[in-house]
């Protein structure tokens, strides 16, 4: 599935729409999520064109791997204030995943016990 320019996640990369943003660097921005399923619901995604999980851990770098994951944690510990409660990263990929924005994005939600992984 080749990268679509017009996804939302793209969109809001170069600034054409707002987001509520929670950290950037180099390599990522982080955002709270539009509709959250939890108390925090924050998306971290990288700034690299990547549809999927599955493109991203293909085809990225070994530095942005690094940076994206590293920026995960970050954000939940010393942004968030998650680490010592616990939360949940979610990465949904292609139709059975129940992925919507084409762009790779990690959820981090917490603020509650979340409950089953999967509901049945
Ligand atoms: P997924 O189903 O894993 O692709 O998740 C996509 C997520 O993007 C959903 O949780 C949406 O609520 C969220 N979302 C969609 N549009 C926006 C937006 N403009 N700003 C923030 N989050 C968004």
């Amino acid at each position: 599935m080749p990268y679509d320019n017009n996804n939302i996640f793209a969109k809001i990369l170069r600034g054409e729409i707002p987001c509520d943003k929670v950290y950037e660097n180099e390599h990522v921005l982080a955002f709270n999520d539009i509709g959250p399923q939890a108390p925090t619901h924050v998306l971290v995604i990288p700034k690299g064109e990547y549809v999927s999980q599955d493109d991203f851990t293909n085809n990225a770098s070994d530095a942005e791997i690094a940076a994206l994951w590293r920026a995960v944690g970050y954000i939940a510990r010393d942004v968030l204030d998650l680490a010592d409660a616990g939360y949940r990263t979610i990465q949904n990929t292609g139709p059975d995943g129940g992925q919507e924005v084409p762009h790779f994005h990690v959820h981090i939600c917490g603020g509650k016990r979340l409950g089953r992984m999967i509901p049945e």
